[in-house]
């Protein structure tokens, strides 16, 4: 197809979502997005630069002082009701739209995006419960606290999840009556835009979101960063770039709040006293959700060695029964990696695992040509023999590649879960309660999960310890997080 034919052909998305308007990019432009499972292009999609952000940060700090800043939680409640049904609404739509940008299997997009109705019901039901104290002193002072917003928050997003991402942190910002410039990321940036229209569609305020879709550094998430005028930054992404943000000079001068939900390489534990069959569904599932592209991967499998035989046997079987295809296919259970560079990098750590003597057992290949053509697919992997030393077993892949590490008592089974720099999630199977309480607390994990896995629900704090991150997602703590304590004093 000629470049002139093929352009003709692409979705169009050539505005900014900027103080309640759509606006063409200051000093962006356009960028093409990429469907991963034909590696071609299939949206044209606006990114700001540094003065779009800059736009957009003083129409969120106006927009403080404006409508939104002065209505009563209640109303402010009422509005994100509003904004929840219209997003159930449009579910369906965005499930499609997501599934085409990023490749997650449109089953997955469906169950996941389906449910973010619900969640910003829940944050909407906490937009009028911020409340202070009263501090006993004498009749000549009354001293009290109110719970008052952070003010503007730069909300940035990863590839993999962008509209689960961005709930994660509107929810919580809205409630707490914060105004928000969301920057999703580069590879996946259409369903954020989609939102804005959400947004419209409930009435909500000028400038009370705005987004523009940006690259990191020397663009947009840079400019956001270490904008002057964002007291926080809410950001979903690798440790690197966190640490790259945290030593970029202009953001420390400007002395920002920072939540970091970052990466994993969650242990998922299974103890021969447990139901293997349910432990296998489970770890099965984790491996190959989202592609491998999950912060909550189980992808360590820790496996007590009278069962490891048996679970590596089982593992292979169902890694064979997965369906890899075409991520629209209602029918398809793993799509396509979501951008050729994970693609790259998933190969990578498969040649890894090979040269550092794990046991490949299933998988280990990229799918392409016949019905995959040029898709950034992979098969499903299963490394056996492998060891918690290994670079497959201590770096975070984002791919669909499981590692199954053998072990003899608690001890060993804790000991390689702690292995790792970080502390994001945990699985632990087994039939003793006992031992359920014994090795769940002695998990350095800021989620821990025994006999289920992935349960994660929208009052259920979630965050990493170690490397994994900073603060809670969800929950009531992440309400806190946006909001900031001021003490009043009143001489009588
Ligand atoms: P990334 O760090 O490359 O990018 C994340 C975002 O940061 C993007 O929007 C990007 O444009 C922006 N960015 C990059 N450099 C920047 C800079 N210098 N200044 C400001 N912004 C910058 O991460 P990714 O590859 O998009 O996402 C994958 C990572 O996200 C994985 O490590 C995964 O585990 C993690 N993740 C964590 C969670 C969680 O809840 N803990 C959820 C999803 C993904």
């Amino acid at each position: 197809m000629s470049s002139a034919r093929l352009q003709t052909a692409l979705a169009r998305y050539d505005r900014l979502y900027i103080n309640g308007a759509w606006v063409a990019p200051e000093d962006g432009g356009l960028m093409e997005s990429i469907d991963p499972s034909t590696g071609q292009p299939w949206a044209l999609v606006a990114y700001g630069g540094p003065r779009d952000i800059d736009r957009a940060v003083a129409a969120a700090r106006e927009a403080l002082s404006g409508p939104w800043g002065k209505m009563p939680g209640h109303e402010r409640a009422a509005l994100m009701r509003r904004f929840a049904d219209v997003y159930a609404k449009h579910a369906a739509d965005l499930a499609v739209l997501e599934t085409t940008d990023s490749g997650r299997s449109i089953r997955e997009a469906r169950a996941d995006i389906g449910g973010h109705s619900n969640g910003y019901h829940w944050w909407a039901s906490l937009a009028d419960k911020a409340s202070g104290r009263t501090i006993p002193f004498d009749s000549s002072v009354h001293a009290f606290t109110t719970r008052v917003p952070v003010g503007v928050v730069g909300a940035i997003t990863p590839w993999n999840v962008p509209l689960m991402a961005a709930a994660w942190k509107l929810g919580p910002a809205l409630a707490a009556g914060c105004t928000v410039v969301l920057k999703p990321a580069e590879q996946t940036p259409v369903t954020s835009l989609e939102l804005g229209k959400l947004f419209e569609e409930a009435g909500f305020p000028p400038g009370v979101i705005n987004i523009v879709p940006g690259y990191g550094q020397g663009g947009a998430g840079e400019r956001l960063v270490t904008h002057p005028d964002v007291d926080k930054i809410a950001f979903t992404g690798e440790g690197a770039t966190a640490k790259a943000i945290l030593r970029a000079g202009t953001t420390a001068d400007t002395l920002k709040k920072f939540t970091f939900e970052l990466g994993g390489k969650s242990p998922h534990i299974i103890f021969a006293d447990a139901d293997i069959e349910q432990a296998m569904n489970a770890a099965t599932n984790s491996a190959w959700t989202l592609c491998g592209q999950s912060c909550a991967l189980g992808s360590r499998v820790i496996v007590q060695r009278s069962v490891y035989d048996r679970v590596v046997a089982d593992f292979v079987e169902r890694a064979k029964k997965v369906r890899v295809g075409q991520p629209l296919d209602p029918a398809t259970h793993m799509g396509p990696q979501a951008h050729h560079e994970q693609l790259a990098k998933t190969l990578a750590y498969i040649e890894h695992g090979r040269n550092d003597g794990a046991e490949l057992v299933a998988g280990g290949n990229r799918l392409n040509g016949g019905a995959y053509g040029d898709g950034y697919f992979v098969e499903p992997t299963v490394f056996a023999k492998a060891h918690n030393k290994m670079r497959i077993a201590q770096e975070e892949i984002f791919g669909p590649v499981a590692a199954l590490i053998p072990f003899d008592d608690e001890e060993e089974a804790i000991a390689i879960a702690n292995d790792t720099p970080y502390g994001l999630t945990a699985g632990l199977w087994t039939g003793d309660t006992g031992r359920a309480h014994r090795v769940s607390s002695r998990i350095d994990a800021g989620m821990v999960w025994v006999n289920t896995y992935r349960f994660i629900r929208w009052s259920t704090p979630y965050g990493g310890f170690k490397g994994s991150g900073w603060g809670r997602e969800n929950g009531i703590e992440a309400l806190d997080s946006y909001l900031q304590t001021k003490t009043t004093v009143i001489s009588t």
